[in-house]
């Protein structure tokens, strides 16, 4: 499989695949998110976070680069590295891949060099006001059976 496409018609369509796939998600799972601004990652991530079980909202983590929230099923690291100046820096990212959460990173290509080969990449496209394509590409085989499991759930979606 080299990837899985969701149509989504509403804020509300993205925010139950995001909560679909977080029930699926364990320890060490990492996912990066691109999309233009106002594309919908955030509002994913805040999902995600949400089917995890965390009550703490969300918000762009714009000014710090990296957020942890706890007090969910798994702790949940959400990176936005769009403000990171030198991609080769080490930031400690790979203590959050490598840690016991869920990482989330926004803006990934930026640190190409430092992400783990093994992810779940996400990207959303902007189709119309209300309208987004979700194009899911897993690297490794666990992030495969992992989009086999959501392409099944979500199936309204595809
Ligand atoms: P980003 O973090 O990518 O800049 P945000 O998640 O902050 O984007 O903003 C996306 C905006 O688009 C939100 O206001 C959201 O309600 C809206 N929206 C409209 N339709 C959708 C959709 N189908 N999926 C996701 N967001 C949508
Ligand atoms: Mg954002």
């Amino acid at each position: 499989m080299d990837q899985i496409k969701f149509m989504t018609k509403s804020t509300e369509d993205t925010t139950t695949i995001a909560q679909s796939l977080s029930k699926m998600l364990n320890k060490n799972d990492v996912i990066t998110l691109e999309g233009d601004l106002g594309a919908g990652k955030t509002t994913f991530t805040k999902a995600l976070a949400k089917g995890l079980g965390i009550s703490r909202n969300v918000n762009s983590p714009t000014f710090t680069i990296i957020k942890e929230y706890r007090g969910g099923r798994l702790p949940l690291y959400h990176m936005d590295v769009y403000r990171v100046e030198d991609a080769d820096e080490d930031l400690g990212f790979d203590e959050y891949f490598h840690g016991n959460g869920i990482t989330v990173v926004e803006w990934a290509h930026l640190i190409e060099d430092q992400l783990p080969n093994e992810r779940l990449d996400i990207r959303i496209l902007y189709v119309d006001d209300t309208t987004r394509t979700i194009i899911m590409t897993p690297r490794g085989f666990h992030y495969e059976e992992l989009c086999k499991e959501l392409s099944d759930e979500c199936i309204s979606y595809r």
